[in-house]
């Protein structure tokens, strides 16, 4: 298998089986997203106990592209504090940018060294119209954590 096929199917696997879709009971910060471009809709949830995420639900509709980077991301940042969310806002945004490329620290060796799964979503700068896509939960994860320090 590719690497390539191996993103492609980290990516379906997200999409057919999102995870943390479900409302939250109590949350404490809550921002809604959307992409015109490309009909895209996302919803995050946070639920934050002594500084960090302590539950997150993502619910949304729209692509692939955007609903399983919304998945990934609701795995990737469950447990981190809100210093480290809001760091890893900052890594998946530089993976997405094509002007950024070099230095990444991404080893190509090693698939998930560095993001996990997010990484899959790298293939997608291919295509500078979905890149919207997939950071479309990225932003709107960054509202909501704006809205807890406004709190
Ligand atoms: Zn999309």
């Amino acid at each position: 298998m590719s690497l390539e096929e191996l993103y492609r199917e980290v990516i379906l696997d997200h999409y057919r089986n999102p995870r943390h879709r479900k409302p939250l009971d109590r949350a404490d910060a809550h921002a809604e997203g959307v992409n015109p471009l490309c009909g895209d809709e996302v919803t995050v949830e946070l639920a934050v106990t002594d500084g960090r995420i302590s539950d997150v639900a993502a619910i949304g509709q729209g692509c692939s592209i955007s609903q399983s980077s919304a998945s990934m991301m609701t795995d990737a940042i469950l447990g981190k504090t809100v210093e480290e969310v809001r760091d890893l806002i900052q890594r998946f945004k530089a993976m997405m940018d094509i002007d950024h490329e070099a230095d990444l620290g991404l080893d190509p060796d090693r698939p998930g060294a560095v993001l996990g799964d997010l990484e899959a979503l790298q293939g997608v700068r291919r295509y500078p119209v979905r890149i919207k896509c997939a950071n479309l939960p990225w932003t709107t994860l960054a509202q909501a954590l704006d809205q807890l320090s406004a709190s």
